[in-house]
């Protein structure tokens, strides 16, 4: 059988964090590993009232194939929104409601990506992203990230020798660092992309989720024509509905809506009026203040823990907003001996290795502070410094 595969998908291995997120099934392990919203804060019942009335209103309608592009309310809420909150003027035909924005990274790989294609992304970069996107087998060129945004120097060196064709960049909280562009940052990125045939992708399932600081500049704004936008409703209402978004120019939008036409005929058309109704009746931004709230205490009660409890040498981010931090150990430090050693404490986090397109070990590691309590978390930053000194 192992002849039968594609190459395209026997390259690729198996989500890391999934096999990990398996030995965290054990009700006794503390969990930093996860990168789950809190399930405390799903709106259940706005949810279940916006299910009713869509059947009681829409019927069968409700049931039916719907067009490729997504339910035209839900498009021009969106439309809406980023014009309420960031100034910008995006048309409802500029929006494909996708499955997820996972979903939208395959679309962009399918539509742009030949085999052996340069792309730039962040190092260290979204894991989904990279399996996303290795399926389409591409020429990865990482370029760094750390606290303000990407390393330009680098981005300079690949953008003159490779002429990428893409650049994807998780600007806002970043997935897993938690850091954030500067503008100063998006500005020189723009700058060296404008011109080029490289497309920016924005990925930004977080940027509504900002504890301190204010909204930063949008590669929309910098550069219109050549920037992608992805959305996602997975962290300010839940994952499980699997509703997205892609903002994209009128000829880049053609071929995607072939692709998704390929891959699904459309997104789930009862769990986008659902949502639509849903967003409609209810106060989302009340409901974004409801776990930004929660979030960034938990952030705050990680980074005083880290503080208390970790040795001298190990450094760690500190987000404006979103789910992760990120922790460096000290140099030559093992974080996948780590794992194994915090699990014998207990204590789970992923290791950064999945995070780089192309190591085997690091001294890095991420730690997701959205699905735990204040106490539960020092608890565990405590057994986790423990660990890092034991194998010191
Ligand atoms: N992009 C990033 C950076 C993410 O962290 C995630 C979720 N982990 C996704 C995309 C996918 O989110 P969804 O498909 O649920 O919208």
């Amino acid at each position: 059988m192992e002849n039968a595969f594609a190459d395209r998908i026997t390259d690729v291995p198996r989500s890391f964090i999934r096999e990990i997120l398996k030995v965290t099934i054990d009700a006794s392990i503390i969990s930093f590993a996860g990168g789950l919203p809190n399930r405390l804060y799903f709106p259940v019942q706005g949810l279940q009232q916006a299910a009713h009335d869509v059947f009681a209103e829409a019927g069968a309608d409700a049931l039916q194939y719907a067009n490729t592009e997504g339910f035209p309310g839900l498009r021009q809420w969106i439309a809406d929104r980023y014009r309420q909150k960031e100034g910008l003027d995006i048309p409802i035909e500029d929006i494909l409601i996708t499955t997820g924005s996972q979903q939208g990274l395959d679309l962009l790989g399918k539509t742009f990506l030949n085999e052996g294609d340069d792309l730039v992304i962040e190092e260290p970069g979204y894991l989904g992203a990279i399996q996303a996107f290795a399926l389409y087998r591409p020429r990865f060129h990482p370029v760094p990230v750390a606290e303000g945004g990407m390393d330009i120097g680098a981005l300079t060196r690949v953008m003159e020798e490779r002429r990428p064709k893409l650049l994807y960049t998780v600007t806002n909280f970043q997935n897993p660092c938690g850091i954030s562009y500067s503008d100063d940052n998006r500005r020189a990125v723009a700058e060296l992309v404008r011109g080029t045939g490289c497309l920016i992708i924005q990925d930004d399932p977080y940027g509504d989720l900002r504890f301190t600081g204010s909204r930063r500049l949008s590669f929309k704004r910098l550069l219109p024509a050549q920037t992608v936008l992805l959305g996602s409703f997975s962290k300010t209402v839940a994952p499980s509905l699997r509703i997205g978004w892609l903002v994209a120019p009128p000829p880049i939008m053609d071929k995607l809506v072939i692709a998704k036409q390929a891959a699904d005929l459309h997104t789930n058309a009862l769990a986008q009026r659902i949502l639509h109704r849903f967003l409609t009746d209810n106060d989302l931004d009340a409901h974004i203040a409801t776990i930004i709230r929660a979030y960034g205490r938990q952030k705050e009660a990680m980074i005083a823990a880290i503080r208390d409890h970790f040795p001298a040498g190990v450094q760690c981010t500190d987000p404006e907003g979103g789910m992760f931090l990120w922790v460096t150990l000290p140099e030559g430090m093992s974080s996948m001996a780590l794992f194994d050693a915090a699990i014998r404490k207990k204590v789970a986090f992923v290791p950064g290795t999945p995070f780089y397109v192309d190591r085997k070990d690091s001294n890095t590691l991420r730690l997701n502070f959205s699905c735990s309590d204040e106490p539960t978390i020092v608890e565990g930053i405590r057994r986790l410094g423990t660990s890092i000194k034991e194998l010191s």
